[in-house]
């Protein structure tokens, strides 16, 4: 492996994940060991001190009952049975004579004047547990010093802890065994844990990497790796599909407005083209007339789109002023009058009497209500009706313009505020799909909100919401 690779692992989140499981583990397990190992160690002294009690409670009984040569004898006998290495026994009078003791040859370890010492401290019914760590036998040995026979004596037992040190050393030995097994299984677990989660997450990365590669088509594959991968995984779906949609958007405009300069371009063009093989000056008037006219078509779409994009980036605020929308609509109605009734349509207006304040910008608002009036009477039929009504409704004020014209299908309902977007049947007529658009980004930077209710040949409604 190289040392970059080695690098590599030691900096990958699998690895991170794992050292921290296991020092956790370890930490954890050392503390559980200290406090079982302590409670452990803590009875086993208990247990032997209830022992030595006992003892001197027998001793005691004996001396009440048969006098101080039967506790002699009590006394020889225990030594012989546990042993005269394990246990020690002495017993003093009160004034620290020594009546009978355990052969001291045989425990150099016991400092006799410090045993004194406590057989002193012990006098008068009290009593005393001493440990005590000799350097030359491998095991403590635990001591009690105590007062018995109302005073009268002083017994003194000594018992070497080979039993519990050996069982307190097994205990250490197994508890280490088990923590060796589980920290090796617990470190394994929690790699495999790791790993399976870091499956996602090296998915999501080369599904990114093959989109560098191979274009936005790609998708993550959803796997089991728990929720939190799995929304990652979702989310980042979504947002390629988001990203894809734009592009295909974008692709869409891009072509529509490479169709719609082309368009205009290809007519002035041959305009120009015919004008240049004749003679009169009227004609080359007239071209001229209208190459100007073809241009501003031209300068108003690029307009137009810049306002889009302006209003959707929401870099310029335009200056907002408090107005009557109602006397807004009116002179809006008034201006689109003489062209409904040219075609044959009738235009009717309807207004609350009272105002309709609105804070907004004015012409924005009045480009609003052209945009929709347009193309209501646009797409109907002479001899049809078109609504353009006011009202106010709690806190909104909204824009009715409401036609028996054409009507729009239900699957393009929703593409008509597209730029460019044109619905095929009416490419006929003019203008540029870039209407609806312009109304819908208008209304959206005022706080508004646009919708569209239609069927196909029966006529359409849009409504205008603009908050107060
Ligand atoms: P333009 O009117 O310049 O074509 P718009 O963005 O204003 O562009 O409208 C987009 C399309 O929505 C129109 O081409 C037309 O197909 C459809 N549309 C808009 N308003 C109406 C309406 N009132 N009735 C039927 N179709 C409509």
């Amino acid at each position: 492996m190289s040392s970059k690779k080695k690098n590599n692992f030691f900096r990958t989140f699998a690895f991170r994940l794992t050292l921290w499981y296991a020092v956790l583990f370890i930490l954890s397990l050392i503390i559980i060991f200290f406090i079982s190992y302590k409670i452990l160690t803590n009875d086993l002294v208990h247990v032997v001190d209830r022992e030595l009690l006992a003892t001197t409670d027998k001793i005691n009984r004996g001396l009440h009952q048969e006098g101080v040569d039967q506790a002699e004898v009590d006394i020889r006998e225990g030594i012989e049975e546990e042993g005269k290495n394990r246990v020690f026994y002495r017993m003093l009078t009160a004034n620290l004579n020594v009546v009978v003791t355990s052969d001291p040859l045989k425990w150099p370890c016991l400092n006799f004047p410090i045993l004194s010492q406590w057989a002193a401290m012990s006098a008068g019914n009290h009593f005393n547990y001493h440990t005590l760590s000799p350097k030359d036998r491998p095991y403590k040995i635990r001591i009690l010093s105590r007062s018995i026979d109302d005073g009268r004596y002083i017994v003194q037992i000594g018992k070497t802890m080979k039993d519990e040190e050996e069982l307190a050393g097994i205990y250490r030995q197994v508890f280490l065994g088990a923590v060796f097994v589980l920290l090796l299984c617990g470190i394994a677990l929690s790699w495999a844990e790791a790993q399976r989660a870091m499956k996602g997450v090296k998915r999501i990365t080369s599904t990114a990497q093959t989109i560098g590669q191979d274009g936005i088509g790609h998708r993550v594959e959803l796997g089991q790796e728990g929720e939190e991968i799995e929304d990652l995984a979702g989310t980042f779906n979504h947002m390629l599909d988001r990203i894809e949609k734009l592009m295909v958007g974008l692709k869409e405009v891009t072509n529509n407005i490479a169709h719609d300069l082309r368009t205009p371009l290809t007519r002035i063009r041959g305009l120009a083209e015919g004008t240049l093989g004749r003679k009169d000056i009227e004609h080359y008037q007239e071209s001229i007339g209208t190459i100007v006219e073809e241009c501003d078509r031209l300068a108003q779409m690029i307009n137009t789109m810049l306002e889009i994009a302006e209003a959707d980036a929401g870099l310029k605020k335009p200056e907002q002023s408090s107005m009557d929308l109602v006397i807004l609509a009116r002179q809006g109605y008034e201006i689109f009058l003489p062209v409904a009734q040219d075609k044959g349509i009738s235009l009717e207006f309807k207004a609350p009497p009272h105002p309709v304040v609105v804070k907004a910008n004015a012409s924005r608002l009045q480009r609003v209500m052209a945009n929709l009036l347009d193309n209501a009477i646009k797409f109907t039929e002479t001899k049809g009706k078109v609504v353009f009504e006011i009202e106010k409704y709690q806190d909104e004020a909204v824009i009715l313009v409401k036609d028996n014209g054409i009507g729009i299908a239900f699957k393009d309902q929703t593409r008509i505020f597209e730029k460019f977007y044109r619905v095929e049947s009416s490419r006929a007529t003019p203008g540029h799909g870039l209407g609806l658009s312009f109304v819908k980004s208008m209304v959206l930077s005022m706080g508004g909100s646009i919708a569209v209710e239609s069927l196909p040949a029966q006529g359409s409604t849009f409504t205008v919401r603009i908050p107060l």
